[in-house]
């Protein structure tokens, strides 16, 4: 048993969340989940970043006090938590007795250890508001492109940088007076002198490999001296025995971690497990500390932070987990195009909350990936994955131990001893050697020629059950390394074996004749029992579907456990089925896009978002989108469909592919339109030998498409659904090659 002390990076309380900011809380969460399902202590904890010029304007702009506008703004965060299923032992505020005391504390330790200084720094400053403007607070003429309306830092033209002193023509964004420079004494955290300590933490915490090189590279640069205290007014703490000066919000925001904990420990459900807040925050060995955060706060959380807890002898982070940005349908998030979505459209569209963090999880991996929210593939994705696939083994196959079991699943079937023996000499000495680091999980992501793996021939049923169980020891350590994308690839591939396997055994044509029954019986025991271990795959992504479940199953009493990975179902009562998950509805996320639309209507403040300037996300990563087939497609005119040249064609040669299990190499007569060729993905249905001379339809006018064993020239029809398939179209008696097909 580990103890894991997990955060994630603090909603700033100045509006509320969009879909943006769920991929980090989401990705934390599932692994929170993952680590109890494998009997790991953990502590998640969360708090709203409370302070800053950002809040202290937008608070007086709304007519209230700092603390009633916080107030609104994270009951608004913790509901949308909630309803996504991220799970928080606590949720606490930066602005909070527990965080004062703290940042006193680490200050006081680090002032005392000579880590802090006061230095004399002219600043931008507004005489009609009379304070101190941040950068992000005066906009003027670029001073190299001329462009008017720029922020103090830089330039969105031209991409210049500058500090705001040489805008021309500069104004208060706060009062639109002409800033002037005003002296100040600033108080700055000695990072330069902590340069070692935090190359020896960043050598040994567990960072993604890219965050690790960019750390690495400022490091080289030379770590700089960081001013940590800001004039009144201010919205935050004051700093002790300094009137006037405030400790900028990004000294006590992480410090909010700890005071989360704290205020956690005291409470009823901190008590009753016994937490020790002091050794969680000072004895590295008594517990993990992980951060989850997004890209854009790297330095502050692999420079800033471990340097301060190590100059005031505080334990170090164990490990940074890193986001990459979200983009919908491929584009930055934007309002005139109702992708700018917020956590609570989502939610009032009445989407399912486990839907979004099943897509994100078939894209997030332990580098900080940029994710897109592809509208048309995320209802693909889960019509297919989650219906399609998977709810559909129990929906098939509940119905048999009801009508022919008396709705008890048999506690034996044919090779139920063999598995039992193969979990504790196979697979459980195997994940002992995972967990102490002997081996890792297989670094080798299934990919194209894996998914032939579910088109294989079914395994017996005994075998079956133990090709998963020995995925689940993969499966395992990925979920630890945070790779849940691959997690997911391996649960579509193995949710396919096992309908292949309905498929192949068929037991509805078993259930008609009382001689067969048990057998009927036994193929839905057999599938059930495999339906189980997809369950426990899928639970820390999905947990209110797999609670349901678990219902089913009859498993309440025992939820799903990594730790008891061989306990097969044993005459358990299962429930009645009804319906575990329905198709994404197209109409709601059409709602949601018109809903986040009207967005725009209230006025907008330009003001900066987040405290951290967020740059923007840069590329689009792949999608793999899965066919859905159950749902019409959207209706096209004739033009449209005549832009499709269907041809004739007969199939001159077909031959199998070395390095390509799926596919054919087809060489097609298409009459005047010459010779082509095409690879089909129709080898697992079809011998080669048995396709030659044959007619089909072919789609004539395709781009050309290059692919590893050369060029495809079209693409021939066949049908197929998630459980049959392909079958090739073939002409009536009479058609000749190069007729078209219309
Ligand atoms: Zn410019």
């Amino acid at each position: 048993m580990s103890r894991i002390l997990v955060t994630n990076a603090l909603p700033y309380a100045n509006g509320p969340l969009h879909l943006g900011h769920m991929v980090g809380y989401i990705q934390a969460d599932i692994w929170v989940r993952f680590q109890r399902m494998c009997g790991n202590d953990v502590v998640y904890v969360c708090a709203d970043d409370a302070h800053g010029t950002p809040i202290m304007l937008a608070a007086e702009k709304a007519g209230v006090s700092p603390e009633t506008f916080i107030a609104g703004i994270r009951e608004g965060h913790e509901a949308d938590f909630k309803a996504f299923g991220v799970a928080f032992d606590h949720y606490h505020s930066t602005h909070s007795a527990e965080n004062k005391a703290l940042s006193d504390d680490i200050y006081t330790r680090l002032d005392k250890a000579g880590l802090i200084e006061p230095r004399t720094i002219e600043q931008a400053y507004d005489p009609v508001k009379a304070m101190f403007l941040p950068e992000r607070y005066i906009k003027g003429e670029c001073p190299k492109c001329g462009t008017a309306d720029q922020y103090g830092d830089n330039c969105e033209n031209c991409g210049a940088t500058y500090s705001p002193t040489e805008l021309k023509n500069p104004k208060s964004v706060v009062s639109g007076a002409t800033p002037v420079l005003k002296e100040s004494e600033h108080y700055f955290f000695k990072l330069s002198d902590l340069q070692t300590e935090v190359q020896a933490w960043l050598g040994s915490a567990v960072v993604p490999s890219s965050v690790k090189a960019k750390l690495g590279e400022w490091l080289n640069a030379g770590l700089k001296d960081w001013d940590i205290s800001r004039d009144a007014p201010y919205f935050g703490f004051e700093i002790p025995g300094k009137p006037g000066k405030f400790f900028y919000v990004w000294l006590d925001a992480p410090i909010g971690y700890f005071a989360s904990l704290k205020a956690y420990c005291e409470t009823d459900d901190g008590k009753a497990r016994g937490l020790d807040f002091e050794r969680y925050v000072k004895d590295p060995d008594y517990a993990q500390l992980w951060h989850f955060i997004g890209k854009d706060i790297i330095n502050f959380h692999g420079l800033f932070w471990p340097a301060m807890l190590k100059g005031a002898g505080y334990r170090q982070p164990t490990g940074l987990s890193v986001n990459g940005y979200l983009t919908v349908n491929g584009a930055k998030m934007s309002k005139s195009r109702g992708t700018f979505i917020k956590a609570r459209t989502y939610l009032d569209a009445g989407l399912n909350p486990e839907y979004l963090r099943y897509y994100f999880a078939t894209l997030l991996t332990p580098e900080p990936t940029d994710v897109d929210l592809d509208l048309v593939a995320f209802k693909e994705i889960i019509d297919s994955h989650i219906v399609g696939k998977y709810v559909n083994i129990a929906s098939r196959c509940v119905g048999f131990i009801h009508s022919l079991a008396g709705g008890m699943l048999p506690s034996k079937f044919e090779g139920s001893d063999e598995v039992g023996a193969y979990v504790r000499e196979h697979v459980e000495p195997l994940i002992a050697m995972m967990e102490s680091g002997i081996i890792g999980p297989s670094p080798v992501a299934p990919k194209e020629e894996d998914a032939d793996r579910s088109a294989q021939a079914a395994l017996g049923g005994a075998a079956l059950i133990k090709y998963l169980l020995s995925s689940a020891i993969n499966i395992k350590g990925w979920y630890r390394d945070r790779n849940y994308a691959v997690c997911i690839r391996e649960f579509v591939i193995l949710s396919d074996k096992v309908n292949t396997y309905i498929h192949e055994n068929a037991p509805w044509k078993f259930a008609k004749d009382s001689a067969t029954q048990q057998q009927a019986v036994e193929v839905a025991t057999v599938a059930l029992n495999c339906f189980r271990l997809l369950t426990l795959f899928i639970k820390p992504i999905m947990p209110t579907l797999a609670l349901r479940a678990e219902q089913l199953l009859g498993l309440e009493r025992e939820p799903l456990s990594w730790n008891d990975l061989g306990k097969l179902m044993l005459s358990t009562p299962l429930n009645t089925y009804e319906s575990l998950a329905a198709r994404v509805d197209k109409d709601q996320v059409q709602s949601m896009t018109d809903a986040s639309k009207e967005d725009l209507a209230p006025s907008q403040t330009p003001a900066p978002a987040t405290k951290a300037a967020a740059t923007e996300p840069k590329t689009k990563p792949a999608v793999t989108a899965a066919p859905a087939s159950a749902e019409a497609s959207p209706t096209i005119n004739i033009d449209d469909f005549t832009k499709i040249d269907l041809r004739i064609a007969r199939i001159e040669n077909a031959e199998s592919v070395e390095g390509a299990d799926k596919l054919l190499k087809l060489t097609l007569d298409v009459g005047p339109l010459g010779k082509r060729q095409v690879f089909a993905g129709i080898k697992s249905a079809y011998p080669p030998e048995k396709l030659v001379g044959r007619l089909t339809v072919m789609v004539a006018n395709l781009a050309p498409r290059k692919m590893r064993f050369g060029m495809s020239e079209g693409m021939v029809l066949a049908a197929s659904n998630d459980e049959a398939g392909p079958f090739l179209l073939m002409p009536d008696d009479g058609a000749a090659p190069g007729m078209r097909v219309k």
